[in-house]
């Protein structure tokens, strides 16, 4: 398969596509990640003959052999894009090829073979335009997960000598139930994400596995979302499960953690990095503290935080839990800084702000 030129993929169209007013009543209030679309991507790779055998087929259950590396060592990496309905007809993605970038080297970080830029971004425009119809109107959008595993059946330890790529879609709304309304985050003391030499740049499900007991703190405490400081000196704000952490001072300056390699770099986070020194504001990739974190709310310094990612581009954080008290950020509503900066990127992405950086991808 040549990085280069288009792949040959194998077009299967579902004999049993959901009906249209079935569709129709899943699409008023999909959620996020339950309402999944017709069809899935699968392209398979072997040590032998590298990838092959890509294909765009009915959205089926996989077969894998028990001793399925994946199954006991977590070889797992995946991404998460969406697809957007935009006022002027067009559906689009935004910033793919970052995505398909990303993807390689989470897949170099846990010795999986890369997949082609080419071919991870021909898999997506052939899975958008099967399931076009799962594109919700309005707010919403197509999720689309790209993943890879290995599917060599060995239990040595090793890296497999197979995998399968596939992509999957869902039809999404909102991403937290809340709506614009700011999230409460838990600071968790007792476990942290990921470790200098670790896997914390990479998008693997093994992070995430690690951060479930946090978020399940979280949620007992009444919170949204964990955040993590760093695993030396638990001082440091690194990010929260999912999402990347900006501050906004009282001087309009941003900061928000520095990739040090153990936080995930967002592409939300690189665009609002990009856009916000674009109109003139100051942004500091810089360490920041608890500490510093609860001083600056109680004296004023620091006006707004807020996480953002691909799932709820920005979501202002109102409030910090944690057993040694809470920091109160916001009276309850999300601050003009994170409002203006949440706009300027929904308003690209969906074609209605200009896009000066060439970000928003048509699908044609
Ligand atoms: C995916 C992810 C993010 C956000 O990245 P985006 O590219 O902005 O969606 C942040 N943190 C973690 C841990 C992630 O897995």
């Amino acid at each position: 398969m040549n990085a280069h030129t288009k792949t040959a993929f194998s077009r299967r169209p579902t004999d049993r596509p959901v009906a249209a007013d079935v569709r129709a009543d899943l699409l008023k209030d999909p959620g996020f990640g339950k309402v999944f679309s017709d069809h899935m991507v699968v392209i398979r790779w072997t040590k032998d003959r590298g990838w092959h055998d890509a294909e765009v087929c009915a959205r089926a259950p996989v077969t894998l052999d028990p001793a399925a590396a994946v199954l006991h060592y977590g070889q797992e990496i995946f991404e998460g894009l969406k697809a957007y309905n935009l006022s002027d007809g067009t559906i689009a993605l935004f910033r793919p090829d970052q995505n398909a970038r990303r993807f390689q080297q989470s897949a170099a970080r846990m010795a999986m073979p890369e997949l082609p830029e080419a071919v991870f971004l021909q898999a997506v425009d052939e899975l958008v335009k099967i399931d076009t119809a799962w594109i919700p109107k309005g707010d919403g959008s197509l999720y689309l997960r790209p993943f890879m595993f290995a599917t060599e059946a060995f239990l040595g330890v090793r890296p497999s000598h197979e995998y399968l790529f596939m992509l999957i879609a869902s039809s999404v709304g909102s991403y937290f139930k809340g709506g614009e309304k700011p999230v409460t985050v838990w600071l968790t003391d007792r476990y942290t994400r990921a470790a200098e030499g670790g896997t914390g740049a990479a998008k693997c499900g093994g992070n995430y596995a690690s951060s479930l007991l946090a978020q399940a703190e979280a949620m007992e405490n009444g919170c949204d979302q964990v955040v993590f400081l760093d695993a030396a000196e638990h001082r440091w704000v690194e990010e929260l499960g999912g999402m990347n952490v900006f501050f906004v001072m009282d001087d309009g300056s941003l900061v928000t953690p520095p990739l040090s390699g153990t936080i995930l770099p967002g592409i939300t986070r690189d665009a609002i990095i990009t856009l916000a020194r674009k109109e003139g504001r100051t942004v500091r990739e810089e360490r920041y503290s608890i500490d510093q974190w609860r001083a600056d709310a109680a004296s004023g310094k620091l006006k707004e935080a807020f996480a953002c990612g691909t799932a709820a581009v920005v979501a202002s954080i109102g409030k910090i839990k944690s057993s040694a008290g809470d920091i109160v950020i916001s009276d309850g509503t999300t601050g003009p800084v994170t409002s203006a900066i949440k706009a300027r990127l929904v308003g690209i992405q969906r074609g209605e702000v200009a896009d000066e950086f060439g970000w928003v991808h048509r699908i044609k």
